[in-house]
């Protein structure tokens, strides 16, 4: 095991297919506890601050779905990886309306909807390429407004706004659990807040939620999308 990631050095081969082995072997056990099946569950590996060449090494590893959290960072390692087949980026930090063209322009998946000009933005930076972008709208579990995320009483009127946009296709809800509470009770607060969803967008049935350290929490409530991170990468270099 390395003790600290350099921003230029990806991860060794070797430790990271042990410990993506290693996590999905723990997915698989969290599913069969849940009864749930596995086919229900995309696995993301967050990428953010390691460099392109990650990117890369997992996607020989097998990997499809990778997620990043700032638009510059999506965008450059996007355009250094360039087109492989089947591999899904997914955005999921804080979305900026100036930058929504960008973020779509590499995002298959946007996980951070969480206000009507954002879900605007997106919309209107619609191209060819990109008919329907698929969206999850983020929910804020905590009490501070400060934090990303849509506070749950203003969630449903959200869904109207975003299902009310051409291009977008809300599949669901997402959220970070908060750290001074119990994921399994934030995470059962975030699965009302998607059955919520569901009375106006019946069809959006995802739930992004589980990090390296809940993700096992998140699947027995219902998460399809676990966005892992460094239980899979290793350390993350220091934000450049
Ligand atoms: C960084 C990040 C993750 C992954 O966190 P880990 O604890 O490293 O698994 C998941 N979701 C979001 C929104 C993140 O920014």
């Amino acid at each position: 095991m390395t003790a600290s990631a350099t921003p230029d050095e990806p991860p060794d081969e070797d430790d990271l297919a042990r410990r993506l082995a290693d996590v999905d072997a723990r997915i698989d056990e969290a599913v069969r506890a849940a009864r749930r099946q596995p086919e229900e569950i995309t696995r993301i590996v967050v990428t953010k601050f390691h460099p392109e060449k990650l990117v890369e090494r997992l996607y020989a590893l097998g990997v499809r779905d990778v997620g990043e959290n700032r638009q510059q960072e999506l965008s450059a390692k996007h355009e250094a990886v360039g087109p492989l087949p089947d591999l899904h980026w997914h955005f999921i930090g804080q979305a900026q309306t100036n930058k929504a063209r960008a973020i779509r322009a590499a995002a298959a998946v946007v996980h951070s909807v969480d206000r009507p000009k954002i879900a605007d933005a997106l919309d209107r930076a619609a191209d060819e390429g990109h008919p329907i972008l698929d969206v999850f709208l983020q929910v804020n579990l905590t009490d501070d407004p400060g934090r990303g995320g849509v506070a749950p009483a203003e969630l449903v009127a959200l869904a109207e706004h975003t299902a009310g946009c051409g291009t977008l296709r809300v599949r669901g809800v997402m959220a970070v659990a908060p750290l001074d509470e119990a994921p399994a009770a934030a995470f059962a607060r975030l699965a009302r807040c998607a059955d919520a969803v569901r009375t106006v967008v019946p069809e959006a049935t995802w739930m992004s939620a589980g990090m390296t350290g809940d993700f096992a929490e998140a699947i027995a409530v219902g998460a399809t999308h676990l966005r892992i991170g460094t239980a899979i990468t290793g350390p993350r270099p220091e934000r450049g």
